[in-house]
């Protein structure tokens, strides 16, 4: 049989063969998609990829198909074309979905390249049926069973391919992807043109589709536009890669983030058991190594003869003269000669040991394996000496001295009264003059036992009604009448009789008792005031309000309810805070000051002179008053710089409106002194010592208190408010 000369234009077969290898990248691309995506969005991934392969493998083939020429003109029927397109379609659905698998096992990798084989044959001998030739193309069916026996082998292999792909780093292997890209570009091509080369066409063959699709604009146009569909597909796969690359880095971003935040929670841990200043440790993880020791060493009592036994000794210091130095030289010199101290002491012990900050200026002393009692004598010995040694702070050098309380387990009794006993021999050092060391004795014990009960009697003290607040006046200076007074808390004690703030109101500080007791305080002084105003009698009280208290948010609200309910103007009441209480914390004064004085309290600064407050700070805080330390006052018929100092004050004071009040006035000689300095108020034992309010109602009454001195005023000032 003649057949008609077929030739190919050379440009169109390069075309296809780059369109062929393009569409495998992309389709490679594509695929890792499908896999690295889950849910919905591989669905998508695999209908899109379809499409994209589809429309690639079918321009191949269709571009293949225009660089094809006979000596008659050809054309394509649009119907068969996009049916070979379908066909497409279905090769790249299965090429996908089974690519889309986890792994590749024999079954599936011969089922897809069939299946996908089958598909790509169909394409082209359905594309070629689409000539529509009369007669009929005439084939070589050696040659076609070849054709598809290698669209089979190139399935496979691209399926293969790409499972070894993925086995790799996603986003490393471009090379390898390109490599394979050509080899299966390759082997689509050449299934192509050996189908091409199975085909026949016998001499006076007329092609009944001739008008249809087919001209050179066409093939270029289709292969534009599959390259941009391959394109766009292309960077939306890269693009999608990168958005999971970036999700993936702020997944490793997150993790260190919590990696980060663990590290926090360690220090915030860490910091429950440190002292922050000096990096020494606090009173927990003392307690807990103390137990640990006691514990190691009762063991081993139960065990060895007890001579040979392991001690535990405590060293109680606390140091001399550091108040002074925190007072004249400020906070932060405090805090570096604390540092300075923890230090040393640090370098006094073993690694083994403990030493722990536990109070402003308390440290203690864990020693494990203490020895003999020489030994732990010898150690204070050291530190002491240690201690002893100036601080250089700058400018100045300071001193401060050590006073040591030793105890040891199990010499000096239990485990749990360790630390008590060692304090009570720092008590017992400090009695004997500071910069010594004592060692425990049993006779000392009855000083810590007795704080032991006295903390415990003071919880019922309230309850009991032990409490009792006394009234001391405090005078005009020139009318010789009451302006008001303080209420000074006294404690009724059944066995030993009236004890004196100064001792219990530290203890209730320390022990977490100030709060009920302050509230106490305020609603008896309210209640006072509002007998007085029955009998007649508007007394302005003054009550002194501690540390602990200012610090409580709800104290303003406190004070305002309990004034309302006792129906007493809010102007009657006076809260007395030390001046170096309100330098503790300036913020929080600020704001208790402000919220109080909006209520309508006045206000006023207790013992000035013996904190450290700036003149500006000072203009700041709404007070009324301000009180001279009576340790001033003591001085002053004595001492010229104690003259100077008050007569300051007072300027001061009178320039920023405050009204000044002298406290502890015993003497004519102090009181004439400061009357003609202008001080506004006195109060101290010369016009009367603290009273109960019924007392003090009897000398309002006209009946003067025995002891009371006859007190007239020499010198005549008016008063301010
Ligand atoms: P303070 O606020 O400086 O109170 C004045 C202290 O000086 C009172 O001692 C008072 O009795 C005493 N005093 C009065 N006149 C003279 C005098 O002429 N010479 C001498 N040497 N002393 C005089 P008290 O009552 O023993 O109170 C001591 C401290 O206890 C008070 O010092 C105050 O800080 C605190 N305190 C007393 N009552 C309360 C209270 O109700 N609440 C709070 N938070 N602290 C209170
Ligand atoms: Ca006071
Ligand atoms: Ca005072």
């Amino acid at each position: 049989m003649n057949l008609l000369a077929s030739t190919y234009h050379p440009w169109g077969v390069v075309a296809s063969i780059l369109i062929a290898t393009f569409a495998s990248y992309v389709t490679l691309d594509l695929a890792r998609r499908v896999q690295s995506n889950s849910g919905g969005g591989a669905v998508l991934w695999w209908a899109g990829g379809s499409v994209v392969m589809a429309t690639g493998i079918w321009s191949m083939h269709f571009v293949g198909m225009l660089s094809f020429s006979l000596p008659i003109t050809l054309g394509y029927s649009t119907f068969w074309t996009f049916l070979s397109w379908l066909a497409a379609l279905a090769a790249s659905g299965i090429a996908l979905g089974v690519a889309s698998a986890q792994t590749l096992n024999r079954a599936r990798l011969v089922a897809g390249s069939l299946a996908m084989g089958a598909g790509i044959s169909a394409m082209h001998y359905v594309g070629m049926h689409a000539l529509d030739m009369v007669p009929g193309i005439v084939w070589d069916w050696r040659l076609v069973a070849l054709s598809v026996v290698i669209a089979v082998a190139a399935s496979a292999t691209a399926l293969g391919i790409f499972f070894w792909l993925r086995a790799m780093d996603e986003g490393k292997s471009p090379t390898r992807q390109m490599l394979s890209s050509l080899v299966m570009g390759a082997a689509i091509a050449g299934m192509h043109y050996t189908g091409m080369e199975a085909a026949g066409f016998p001499v006076g063959s007329v092609c009944r589709s001739a008008d249809a699709l087919g001209s050179d604009h066409l093939a270029s146009a289709v292969a534009l536009a599959c390259t941009v569909v391959l394109l766009l597909a292309l960077l939306t796969s890269q693009y999608d890669a990168r958005v999971r690359r970036n999700t993936r880095r702020m997944e490793v971003s997150l993790q260190q983030a919590n990696e980060n935040l663990k590290a926090a929670n360690d220090e915030l841990r860490k910091r429950a058991f440190i002292d922050p200043l000096t990096g020494l440790a606090n009173r927990l993880l003392f307690e807990d190594r103390l137990r640990h020791a006691v514990a190691r060493v009762d063991r081993s009592v139960g065990q060895v003869a007890s001579r040979n036994a392991e001690k535990v000794a405590v060293l109680f210091i606390d140091l001399d003269g550091f108040k002074p130095v925190n007072d004249s030289f400020g906070h932060a010199a405090g805090d570096a000669v604390l540092k300075e101290v923890a230090q040393r002491l640090r370098a006094e012990i073993r690694e083994s040991d403990t030493a722990a900050r536990v109070g402003g200026d308390e440290f203690l002393l864990l020693i494990e394996a203490a020895g003999s009692m020489a030994d732990s004598v010898a150690l204070a010995q050291r530190v002491l000496v240690s201690v002893a040694r100036p601080y250089d702070l700058g400018t100045e050098r300071v001193a401060v001295s050590a006073s040591i309380g030793i105890a040891i387990h199990p010499d000096h009794g239990p485990a749990e009264r360790i630390v008590i006993h060692a304090d009570a021999a720092m008590y017992a050092a400090k009695a004997m003059g500071r910069n010594t060391y004592a060692v425990f004795e049993s006779s000392m014990g009855n000083a810590a036992q007795e704080q032991m009960s006295l903390q415990s009697d003071l919880k019922n003290a309230v309850a009991k009604g032990q409490m009792e607040l006394h009234y001391q006046p405090k005078m005009n200076g020139a009318l010789a009448k009451f302006s008001g007074v303080e209420a000074l808390l006294r404690w009724n004690h059944p066995e030993r009789g009236q004890i004196s703030p100064a001792l219990f109101i530290p203890l209730a500080e320390r022990f977490g008792l100030i709060g009920s007791l302050g509230d106490w305080i305020i609603h008896e002084a309210c209640r006072q005031m509002a007998e007085w105003a029955q009998a007649g009698t508007n007394m302005r009280v003054a009550i002194n309000v501690s540390a602990h208290q200012l610090r409580d948010p709800r104290l303003v609200q406190k004070i305002e309810t309990t004034l309302q309910q006792h129906g007493v103007s809010p102007s009657r009441l006076l809260c007395e805070i030390t001046e170096s209480v309100a330098m503790e914390d300036v913020e929080t004064t600020q704001r208790t000051f402000e919220g109080l004085a909006k209520i309508g309290v006045f206000l006023s600064i207790d013992d000035f002179g013996t904190g450290f407050s700036s003149l500006s700070y000072l203009r700041k805080l709404p007070a009324r008053q301000l009180k001279i330390d009576k340790s001033f006052v003591l001085d002053l018929e004595t001492s010229r710089d104690a003259r100077a100092v008050v007569d300051a004050v007072i300027r001061l004071a009178h320039a920023l409106s405050l009204r000044v009040v002298a406290e502890g006035v015993e003497t004519q000689g102090q009181r004439d002194i400061l009357l003609k300095m202008g001080c506004d108020e006195l109060q101290g034992f010369l016009l009367a010592r603290p009273m109960a309010a019924r007392d003090l109602q009897k000398w309002i009454d006209g009946e003067r208190p025995t002891g009371a001195p006859d007190f007239t005023p020499s010198v005549i000032y008016s008063e301010l408010d």
